[in-house]
Formats: structure tokens, sequence, C-alpha cells
């Protein structure tokens, strides 16, 4: 005979009940160093393979939290989103690093760009692109050395708000990415008719190079397509030599990953510059 069910065994799931209050500690405690301004910035820098190159640098948050440790931007990030937070953390962080950037630009002659992640709720936020617009304008850098990656997702491109900002950044010359391209709605065939000038492979295809032939057939057309589209093609997650070598035999010359740099401090950012390229 079928056991019955308690209903307190229902009603009182405590693995539930304890990831309900982490999210819930998260959100309080992020809302904190967000107003205090006290998220620590990353960048990881992108490869051109072919010149053996830095093109530029992509713009990672990280959050050390006394008791909980380090928490990953994968698990706050959606919190942040779901909670209205993200409008607030990106201006800080485009404040800070666009300072930093400026002096960068100056000290170095970098004229890479420097890449921000844009939640696709800020990506609709008419007030939010027109602070980006002013905060680049106030550290006179060029636009052509900013990019957003977004998301591929079906709101971008069906939100007229969305197309809007993506005709007003492109007038602007501000660099647009698609992020994770590959793993949301299939957007392949939107992708001539919307300005954008990159994608951005997700990781999951590089996973598959050498373990798997229709990955890697995917693969190889997302990188084909970009190409014939004259769109710049990245392949993110890049941690191994044979990773990098296949990629390049296929037409994939901008890549990222742990094989080249994980995400670093600004001071070992500064250090790897005054070591490699100014030497
Ligand atoms: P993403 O934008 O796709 O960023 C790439 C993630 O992959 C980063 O994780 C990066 O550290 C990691 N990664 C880079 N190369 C490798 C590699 O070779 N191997 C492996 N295993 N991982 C690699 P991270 O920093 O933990 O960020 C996770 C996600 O959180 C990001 O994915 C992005 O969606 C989001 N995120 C992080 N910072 C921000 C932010 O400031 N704003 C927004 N809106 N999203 C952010
Ligand atoms: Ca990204
Ligand atoms: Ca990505
Ligand atoms: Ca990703």
């Amino acid at each position: 005979a079928k056991k019955k069910q308690s209903a307190k065994a229902v009603m009182y799931d405590p693995v539930m009940h304890e990831s309900v209050s982490r999210d819930m500690i998260i959100q309080q405690e992020l809302k904190k160093v967000i107003e205090r301004g006290e998220l620590q910035f990353v960048y990881q820098p992108q490869i051109d393979a072919t010149k053996n190159w830095i093109t530029g640098v992509e713009v990672l948050t990280r959050w050390t939290h006394p008791v909980l440790g380090p928490v990953s931007p994968a698990e706050f990030i959606p919190i942040a989103e779901t909670s209205g937070m993200m409008e607030k953390l990106t201006r800080h962080q485009l404040d800070w690093c666009l300072k930093k950037f400026t002096e960068w630009r100056k000290r170095f002659s970098f004229t890479g760009v420097i890449a921000f992640n844009i939640s696709s709720g800020l990506f609709r936020n008419k007030n939010f692109i027109a602070y980006l617009e002013q905060v680049i304008r106030d550290h006179h850098i060029p636009f052509n050395q900013i990019e957003l990656e977004i998301t591929e997702n079906i709101q971008l491109f069906s939100h007229r708000e969305s197309v809007q900002t993506l005709e007003r950044l492109r007038e602007l010359g501000i660099r647009v990415a698609i992020d994770d391209f590959g793993t949301g709605y299939s957007t392949l065939s939107y992708l001539n008719q919307f300005p954008v000038d990159k994608i951005k492979v997700d990781k999951h295809f590089t996973d598959q190079i050498h373990h798997d032939a229709k990955g890697e057939a995917i693969l190889v057309s997302i990188i084909k397509l970009a190409n014939s589209l004259d769109l710049d093609v990245l392949a993110e997650g890049v941690e191994t030599l044979s990773q990098s070598e296949y990629l390049q035999r296929n037409g994939c010359d901008y890549m990222q990953g742990y094989y080249y740099f994980k995400p670093m401090t600004l001071e070992e950012c500064e250090q790897f510059y005054y070591e490699k390229v100014l030497k």
C-alpha cells in the first residue's frame, strides 16, 4: 500500500527553507555593499589569437561576504536583477571602472575596449542608457572603446525600446556584443537585422571541441555565419591550447578564457602591462 505523506513533510522542506533564507540574506547584504560602494571588479582580457594581442577587457563583479565568504556572481546577479538592484550596481561599476580606464588609456596607450555586462532589464531602461552616454562623455573616452555585452534573448529583439537603444548606440559608436551566443532562443536569423558588432559564443560550445562532433559542427557554422555577416566572433571559456588551435583553424580569432588569462584585479593587470607590454 502507498504510504500517506504527512502534511508536515509536504509543507516544511528544510532544504528549500535554507536556500530561501540564503537568497534573502544575500539580497539584504548585497543592498548594503552596493550602497557603500564596496563591490570589487576584476578584468578578463580578450585576445586576438592570430595577432597575439589584447583587444579588450571584460569587467566582472566580485563580492566576498565576511561570513558567507566569496559569493559567485552567477548566484548574486540574478538576485540583484529580481530585486531591482542592477541599476545602482551597474552605475557604480561604470563610475568606478571608467575612471580607472581613463588612467589606463593614458598610461598604457591602451586602444582596446572595456566591456560591460548589461542586464536586459537595464538595456531597456532609457534613463540608464542616457546615464551611460553621459558618463562616457564626462571621461572623454572614445565611444568605440566601450562595448556592452547583452545576453541573447527573445525580449532583446522584440522590444521596440531595445531596438531603439541598439540604433542609438550604433549612432554613437558604442560597440554591442551578444553574450552567451547559442544558449538562448536561437536568433541566428535576426543577426543581420540588428546592429551588433560581435558575438560571444558560449563556453558550452568551446567545451565540445574534440568531444562532440555535432557540437563542433554547430560551433563551426556559427563562426562561418558570423564571419559572413562581418561580425567579430569570440569564443568564451578557452582553456586549452588545442581548443585555441581548433578555433583559429576554423576562423575564430578572438578568444577569452583561462588558457590566456583568468579575470584579474586592476593591480594584476597593471603588473602584466609593466612586465610584458612596456618592457
Ligand atoms: P559571463 O558574462 O558569461 O562571463 C563569463 C564567466 O565565465 C565569468 O564568470 C568568468 O570568470 C568565467 N570564465 C572565463 N573564462 C573561463 C574559463 O576558461 N573557464 C571557466 N570555467 N570559466 C571561465 P563569473 O565572473 O563568475 O560571472 C558569471 C556570470 O555572472 C557572467 O557570465 C555574467 O553573466 C554575470 N556577471 C558577472 N559580473 C557581472 C556584472 O557586473 N554585471 C552583470 N550584469 N552580470 C555580471
Ligand atoms: Ca559577459
Ligand atoms: Ca558569456
Ligand atoms: Ca556565460
